[in-house]
């Protein structure tokens, strides 16, 4: 039998019931650790902060808070679950390439940190506002380098015409939103930030990337007499999902981006002074885990399925863009493979295939199938298609087990409909 964090599978699966998503807490505290452990630098101040769109909750966000990482935000729903967790609102980013109003006036009432400005028209909107309220805030510009990070191309933001970001080819939309950012008293225009896609296997991107940041900062200066002091890179830092996939060790990929910053900061005679990265995927994908019992078993003429009690609804990443998974069946994980299964859910889509097809042991009706690594974008993109209430999330650490999410019930389904 098989165990997560020390807790039994099988009794996590009686305990909360199925679908279950299931994190085993210490491997994201690993990875907490070794992010301010690894991404540390004698030259530079240096921040992680956590894309809380990965996996939010008030829980996991108590959770980064007591390793010291800053926070991500990319709507006013992401910023009031970092609110009601208890933390501080200066630590926090707010991302996003269309924060509407109520969510700037909201960001400056709450006194969030850091602003991340999109756009001209949001520059604008942000230092009419930030006047107004007489608030001061920080704020990074997106910036889009233009490099295409090698990944599946639905997840690519970075090419020229991406919505995110302003390309340094878009010479007049820079140079007036710069103007903005550096005219307005309320606003300390600290720095650029770039995020250059999801998944990415290759340090190179990475290296490119803060390549091509730094020398943006220097032209900030020379072209337009502004002299900011960070930059900001980005997630995308990839996860092990099945055994095609090759993370860059992290201790690694942080060490070759520090060192490429520091060789560039050289050439801008030390201008840089603070250097922040934003992984969200790798701090919690490989900790979770997504625990079906299986159902029917059904023939047809070319695939042996077997259905899980859940589905698109509770991992929509599959029929997304094709993500892979692997899994195994709890209590046979040493049993010889009987056949090629896929693993199909119960919602009403033919695109509803959670894995395509895998070779598994011989599958009955009852068991406890496991997915893996479903820890990021799993939860925080799942639906209520077909009406199926959102499963529960458990912590599972030195043998035991805390729900942190309560499953939905059916009442909760209906509670907010007249
Ligand atoms: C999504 C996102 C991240 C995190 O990306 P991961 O691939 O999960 O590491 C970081 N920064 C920004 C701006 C993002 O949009």
């Amino acid at each position: 039998m098989a165990e997560i964090g020390g807790a039994a599978i099988r009794k996590l699966a009686e305990t909360y019931g199925t679908p279950l998503y299931a994190y085993d807490e210490d491997v994201i505290r690993n990875r907490l650790s070794d992010y301010m452990k690894y991404f540390r630098s004698d030259e530079f101040e240096t921040g992680v902060l956590y894309a809380s769109k990965a996996f939010s909750c008030k829980e996991m966000i108590r959770l980064i808070d007591s390793y010291g990482l800053y926070l991500d935000v990319v709507s006013g729903g992401e910023l009031y679950t970092a609110v009601q967790a208890g933390y501080d609102c200066s630590k926090i980013f707010f991302h996003g390439n269309n924060k509407t109003f109520t969510e700037l006036r909201e960001a400056l009432e709450y006194g969030v940190g850091t602003i991340v400005v999109d756009n001209r028209m949001e520059a604008e909107v942000l230092a009419g506002m930030a006047q107004e309220m007489k608030k001061d805030v920080h704020v990074l510009l997106r910036i889009n380098p233009g490099i295409e990070a090698h990944t599946h191309q639905y997840i690519v933001t970075a090419h020229v015409d991406s919505k995110f970001g302003i390309s340094p080819l878009s010479e007049k939309e820079m140079a007036e939103t710069v103007q903005i950012l550096s005219d307005c008293p309320y606003i300390h225009f600290d720095g650029i930030h770039a995020h250059i896609g999801s998944q990415i296997f290759d340090k190179r991107a990475f290296e490119e990337e803060a390549r091509k940041m730094f020398e943006f900062a220097g032209k900030l200066k020379t072209d337009f007499g502004v002299c900011v002091n960070t930059v900001n890179l980005g997630g995308g830092f990839a996860a092990y999902y099945t055994a095609e996939d090759h993370p860059i060790p992290l201790q690694e990929v942080c060490e070759s981006i520090l060192a490429v910053c520091s060789e560039e900061n050289r050439k801008l005679d030390g201008q840089i002074r603070r250097v922040l990265i934003e992984p969200g995927r790798s701090i919690v994908a490989e900790a979770g885990y997504t625990l079906y019992t299986a159902g029917f078993i059904k023939q047809t003429p070319n695939r042996l399925y077997v259905f899980a009690d859940g589905g698109m609804s509770d991992n929509i990443r599959p029929a997304l863009y094709q993500a892979k998974y692997d899994m195994f069946v709890d209590g046979k994980e040493n049993d010889p493979v009987y056949a090629k299964y896929t693993l199909a859910g119960k919602c009403c889509e033919s695109g509803d295939i959670l894995i395509g097809e895998i070779g598994l042991p011989k599958i009955m009706p009852g068991d406890i199938l496991v997915m893996k690594t479903t820890g990021a974008y799993g939860y925080s993109m799942a639906s209520h298609y077909n009406k199926l209430p959102c499963p529960a999330v458990v912590f599972a650490g030195g043998g035991s087990a805390r729900e942190v999410i309560r499953r939905e019930t059916y009442e909760d389904l209906t509670s907010r409909e007249v």
